[in-house]
């Protein structure tokens, strides 16, 4: 994504990104053009695909001609045992889940320098990269997305998984434009209904109240519902709620649930009021996404039957 994710009392994102920026190419050499794999699989390497906050992203290739992603996070970057430890973390997290609009986890080897995480190709970028070049998306293809995106976060909260980082850009579209959530750097899996996560993590125009709340407050699977309702307002107002420049700022208002509305929009109601509903300060309050799925908005409109990759230049013709 854009901004790196946060965890626990960074005041500065945008300083640490750039020098973990500095940092990651200084340690990540690109990978030899041909990766083998201990059990001996050769994968060819193939063109760069972006980079966040620890790993790059290259293009590779199975000797059948099969076309992955390979997610390389170098060595040299993982001394130290609390990296190690999330890497092992996000990976075995990630290799358990299996859905339609998950980004699929494929393998993971190593050689002396990287580690590699082959996932599934998305090659259509990320719903950050189509609200850059559309500016706003029309209600119908919202719902459509929302219907993929609450999909998988049923699924994921069904096997107790928080992802903690949902944003426009860890959203993937495959080669059939459906969406699929990826990055499961900040996930978590909470042991018992009852128990709440404490590390301050996310990333900042998404993160929910109660996770600024304090060391003392918690929180649990509302806070992917809370970030369900920033996208939703990303998507259909061409920025999210909260946004300024000081990320002090932005915590001011999401603590006093401080937005509002373009005045200018041409947004129904019913959007309008699904996401009053989902950005409530207190999370007990906050729609389940069941709930969500049963709001009049949905049906308030029309439905795509697909979307192509058209859309992903221009606004779709009938809607
Ligand atoms: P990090 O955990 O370091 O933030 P990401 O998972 O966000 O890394 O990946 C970094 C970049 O790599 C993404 O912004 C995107 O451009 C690209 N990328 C990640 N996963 C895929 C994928 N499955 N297919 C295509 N590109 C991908």
């Amino acid at each position: 994504g854009l901004k790196t994710p946060v965890k626990s009392g960074v005041t500065k994102p945008d300083t640490k990104h750039k020098k973990k920026k500095e940092k990651l190419s200084a340690l990540c050499k690109t990978p030899p053009s041909v990766v083998k794999t201990r059990s001996g699989r050769g994968y060819r390497r193939g063109s760069f695909l972006g980079e966040g906050g620890f790993a790059r992203c290259f293009q590779m290739k199975d000797e059948s001609g099969k076309i992955f992603a390979a997610k390389t996070v170098a060595k040299a970057s993982i001394k130290n045992e609390k990296t190690k430890t999330k890497l092992l973390s996000e990976i075995k997290i990630h290799k358990s889940m299996s859905h339609p609009n998950i980004v699929q986890f494929v393998d993971c080897f190593e050689d002396e320098v990287n580690v590699y995480i082959l996932l599934e190709i998305c090659p259509n970028q990320s719903l950050m990269d189509l609200l850059k070049n559309r500016k706003l998306l029309s209600e119908p293809e919202v719902r459509y997305f929302m219907v993929q995106i609450i999909g998988a976060i049923k699924y994921l909260h069904r096997r107790r998984v928080v992802h903690r980082d949902l944003k426009l850009g860890n959203i993937f579209f495959d080669p059939e434009m459906n969406l699929k959530i990826g990055d499961f750097g900040l996930a978590t899996i909470i042991s018992s209904p009852d128990k709440k996560r404490y590390t301050i993590c996310g990333t900042p125009n998404y993160i929910a109240p109660e996770v600024l709340g304090g060391k003392n407050v918690g929180h649990s699977f509302e806070v992917d519902v809370w970030a369900v309702g920033i996208m939703m307002h990303a998507l259909l107002f061409g920025k999210p709620p909260f946004q300024a420049k000081d990320v002090q700022v932005i915590y001011e208002r999401i603590k006093k649930n401080e937005y509002g509305f373009p005045e200018e929009s041409t947004v129904s109601e019913e959007a309008r009021d699904l996401i009053t509903d989902i950005l409530c300060t207190d999370p007990a309050e906050r729609p389940t996404l069941d709930e969500i799925l049963e709001h009049e908005w949905f049906q308030a409109g029309p439905f795509p039957r697909t979307i192509t990759v058209d859309s992903l230049t221009k606004k779709p013709r009938q809607f």
